[in-house]
């Protein structure tokens, strides 16, 4: 297996886990962009938005009720962003579909 998120969901990479179930897996990224930063992770391997379909769409669904609980979790109750980034343009670095959930403050209204 060479894919790093599913060596993180498989604990052979340690994380600080934020949230789990049975599909999905959430934990901090090492690389925080904001005062509070997790990435939220189906456990099945989906390399990006760009690959959801009818076979593993159940598991983005996952991924979408964990969101709240995340974020109830790690206090998030004014708003935060939810963001995923696909392929080259989009600046994907893992290929394993992840949601970044960025918040803790007022953050910036540019996008890109
Ligand atoms: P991408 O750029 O693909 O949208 O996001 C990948 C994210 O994974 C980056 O924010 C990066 O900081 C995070 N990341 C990369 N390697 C690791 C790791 O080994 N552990 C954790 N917790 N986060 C990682
Ligand atoms: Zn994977």
């Amino acid at each position: 297996m060479s894919c790093l998120f599913c060596k993180i969901i498989a604990g052979e990479i340690p994380s600080a886990k934020v949230y789990e179930d049975e599909k999905v897996y959430a934990f901090k990224d090492i690389n925080p962009q904001a005062p509070i930063h997790v990435l939220v992770i189906p456990r099945e391997h989906i390399e990006s938005a760009d690959c959801v379909n009818a076979e593993n769409s159940v598991s983005v669904s996952a991924v979408f009720e964990a969101i709240p609980k995340v974020a109830a979790a790690c206090g998030l109750e004014n708003g935060y962003r939810v963001i995923t980034n696909v392929g080259e343009d989009g600046c994907q670095s893992v290929k394993h579909l992840h949601f970044h959930v960025l918040g803790g403050k007022k953050l910036p209204e540019n996008m890109g």
